[in-house]
């Protein structure tokens, strides 16, 4: 059900991760903790809501936030359910996702899931704030394209970003969806996630994870190959 990795630092800040695929679109709904504190965060609870739980107790970690990469029906249509069964903030995405947080139960009809929820976060992101969960600390990226609010989380320290559905192993978001631009997307890649360095390695919204430097020498995107 899980799989589990480990983004360490030495003299710094230790966390841990796992990842629950969630929704029809097996969504990488993802649990990182601090492993000092055992402070966690859940990032995009898509849906499947007990199967979260389950890997929360499992965990043995307490989640204290909520955070969303962006407002798409696959990565927030189980995140009011949760806020309200963990009591937690929900912070993110950017408010320019508004639209579709507004929209949660009309995007879910469409995929048949039910029981979703229309809603607001505690908090919307913006480009260069930080948020933060035990000792662990991610800068905030606004990365529009795949839709106009999408943010990526980076934590310098660790050398990790989580990039929602921006980048891809071999790919990019698609933004053939209301609110995508293709063209901003590569620039928002080229400018905002490139210049992270290669050694930054990144879990993304689906699919397996890779490094900023793979993708910058192989994604057919990023090379001109396409
Ligand atoms: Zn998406
Ligand atoms: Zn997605």
């Amino acid at each position: 059900m899980t799989q589990q990795t480990e983004a360490n630092t030495e003299t710094t800040a230790k966390a841990g991760a796992i990842i629950i695929p969630v929704t029809l679109f097996e969504q990488n709904c993802t649990l990182i903790w601090c492993e000092a504190s055992k402070k966690a965060v859940v990032i995009d609870p898509g849906g499947d809501v007990p199967k979260i739980l389950a890997a929360i107790k499992q965990t043995a970690v307490s989640v204290e936030k909520i955070w969303l990469t962006h407002g798409h029906i696959d990565h927030v249509g189980g995140a009011a359910e949760l806020r309200d069964a963990l009591k937690v903030p929900i912070e993110g995405p950017h408010l320019s996702d508004k639209f579709l947080l507004d929209n949660v139960v009309n995007s879910g009809a469409r995929f048949g899931m039910t029981g979703v929820r229309d809603f607001a976060p505690d908090r919307w992101l913006a480009e260069g704030e930080q948020v933060s969960i035990g000792k662990l600390t991610f800068e905030i990226l606004h990365c529009p394209g795949h839709s106009p609010g999408s943010v990526v989380f980076f934590s310098r320290e660790m050398r990790f970003a989580h990039v929602g559905d921006v980048l891809f192993s071999g790919s990019v978001g698609r933004s053939d969806i209301p609110g995508g631009d293709h063209d901003t997307l590569i620039k928002s890649i080229k400018n905002k996630l490139l210049p992270l360095g290669d050694d930054v390695g990144f879990i993304c919204g689906h699919g397996p994870g890779s490094s900023i430097g793979q993708e910058r020498l192989t994604n057919p995107f990023l090379t001109g190959a396409m």
